[in-house]
């Protein structure tokens, strides 16, 4: 499986083209960012699907392969399979699940952990999306980065955009501030 992930980030690799991984709590939105918004908002061409979810999307003409890891604990030890190789990352919280930030608190914190002790990907930009606005009780991007404790964050260039995976508002801003610090 490692060669076969080579391959496929190799194919991937021509400049112009980057690999985002994306990761968060169960249930709080990523395939539904990434197929319903992502798939229907741009030209996607599946690429492949190794037990979890991965899509070629087209942004402001820059092609990013996004791999959605699914937030499961049994992918935690391949950590850094996939990360040692990514450009950005978006992590996505629901922002409604006032119960659960804790626990998206420490699963942000653990990965920053392994991304900060990865020199590959140690200045990668953090997208985080605080998903399910269209929803009552939803706190805010500025509630979530305090949940979150991103001001603590030093080595890398960090954003919460408030989106809503159900009806798409938010998802092309976050989508662009990504695109533009890959560039950078
Ligand atoms: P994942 O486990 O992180 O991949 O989460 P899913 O994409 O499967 O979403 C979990 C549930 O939340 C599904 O029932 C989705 O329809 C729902 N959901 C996802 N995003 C939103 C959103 O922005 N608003 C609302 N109302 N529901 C959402």
């Amino acid at each position: 499986m490692g060669n076969a992930l080579s391959d496929l980030w190799t194919s991937h690799g021509a400049r112009n083209e980057y690999r985002v991984l994306m990761w968060g709590l169960w249930y709080s939105g990523k395939t539904t960012l990434l197929y319903k918004n992502l798939k229907g908002w741009n030209n996607v061409t599946p690429v492949s699907t190794i037990g979890f979810n991965v899509e070629s999307v087209t942004q402001n003409e820059h092609n990013l392969v996004i791999w959605d890891l699914g937030g499961r604990d049994k992918l935690r030890p391949t950590w850094g399979q996939y990360f040692s190789g990514a450009d950005g990352i978006i992590y996505v919280v629901d922002a409604t699940e006032v119960h659960r930030l804790d626990d998206a608190a420490s699963e942000l914190a653990s990965l920053l952990d392994f991304v900060t002790s990865n020199k590959g990907v140690a200045n990668t930009p953090l997208l985080v999306f605080a998903n399910k606005q269209d929803l009552a009780g939803a706190k805010s991007p500025q509630e979530i980065s305090e949940a979150l404790k991103l001001r603590a964050i030093q080595d890398r260039k960090w954003k919460v955009v408030a989106c809503s995976a159900a009806n798409g508002n938010g998802v092309d801003e976050g989508m662009n501030w990504l695109v533009a610090n890959l560039q950078s």
